[in-house]
């Protein structure tokens, strides 16, 4: 196994499914002690117990992000479980598709809420303590919808944007915290369950046809934790091979 993996303590947001809950098992095998956080902790008991019987190491904690105290209760649980916190993954996302004149003003803001707020509470949450350690990684899920704009994709486009926006601020701010940026394309997970827009939703379809599995991101996840710490790895595009 991998020595720059193994005993590295990740913190993953959204664990519960997708992408979240594959870079669990994958960074788990590889001997990182994993924190799982998500709202539905029915699901990260049984990624736990899963990841335990083949004898792995990890906690969960329920956790919404969209809420600052439980991102602090996510790490601070962390810190104390294992004594500190190498990486903190902010996978947790929305997408609920939907062209703009539809209107869909609570969808934009649990959009706003998740995939930005989200991702700032991770960093408003561990920044002080990996400053303190002087050493940490953010692991930021965007998308290549943080490179182009699609139609219903507006405000998840532009989430996504921020996400890379924030992840580049922080980068040039902080020295000896890593900060990367993982943009996957279409990926098997429950990600386009959430959309309510009939439109939207058959938009989606063909692209779905054509999803890598969400493990191709795990991989691409932990390429990026794994490298010597004097490597940032800033960004990972992985996309399907096949085009809609
Ligand atoms: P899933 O829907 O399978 O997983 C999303 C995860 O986010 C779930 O574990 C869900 O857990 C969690 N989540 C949602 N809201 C909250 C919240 N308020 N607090 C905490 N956790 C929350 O989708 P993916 O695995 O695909 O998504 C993971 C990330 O990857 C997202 O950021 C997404 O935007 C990004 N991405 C996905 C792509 C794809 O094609 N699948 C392409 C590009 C990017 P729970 O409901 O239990 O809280």
């Amino acid at each position: 196994e991998n020595n720059a993996t193994a005993e590295k303590i990740v913190l993953i947001t959204g664990a519960s499914s997708g992408i979240g809950k594959a870079t669990a098992l994958l960074l788990a095998k590889k001997g990182a002690h994993v924190v799982l956080g998500a709202r539905r902790t029915d699901r990260l008991e049984a990624i736990a117990s899963d990841i335990q019987a083949e004898g792995g190491s990890v906690a969960y904690r329920t956790l919404d992000v969209t809420n600052l105290e439980q991102m602090q209760a996510f790490v601070n649980f962390a810190q104390e479980k294992f004594g500190r916190i190498d990486a903190i993954v902010n996978n947790a996302g929305v997408m609920p598709l939907s062209k703009l004149e539809v209107l869909k003003i609570e969808e934009w803001n649990r959009m706003i809420d998740v995939n930005i707020r989200g991702v700032l509470h991770g960093i408003a949450a561990g920044l002080p303590l990996m400053q303190q350690q002087g050493w940490g990684q953010f692991i930021n899920l965007s998308s290549i919808a943080g490179h182009a704009v699609y139609p219903t994709a507006a405000v998840y486009c532009a989430t996504k944007f921020a996400a890379i926006a924030i992840s580049e601020g922080l980068r040039q701010e902080v020295s000896n915290i890593r900060v990367t940026v993982i943009s996957p394309g279409v990926t098997e997970s429950e990600l386009a369950d959430s959309i309510s827009d009939d439109t939207a939703r058959q938009g989606m379809q063909d692209f779905r046809r054509i999803a890598i599995p969400p493990e191709a991101i795990a991989r691409a996840i932990t390429f990026a934790i794994e490298q010597p710490n004097d490597v940032d790895v800033s960004e990972i595009i992985v996309r399907p091979t096949a085009s809609p």
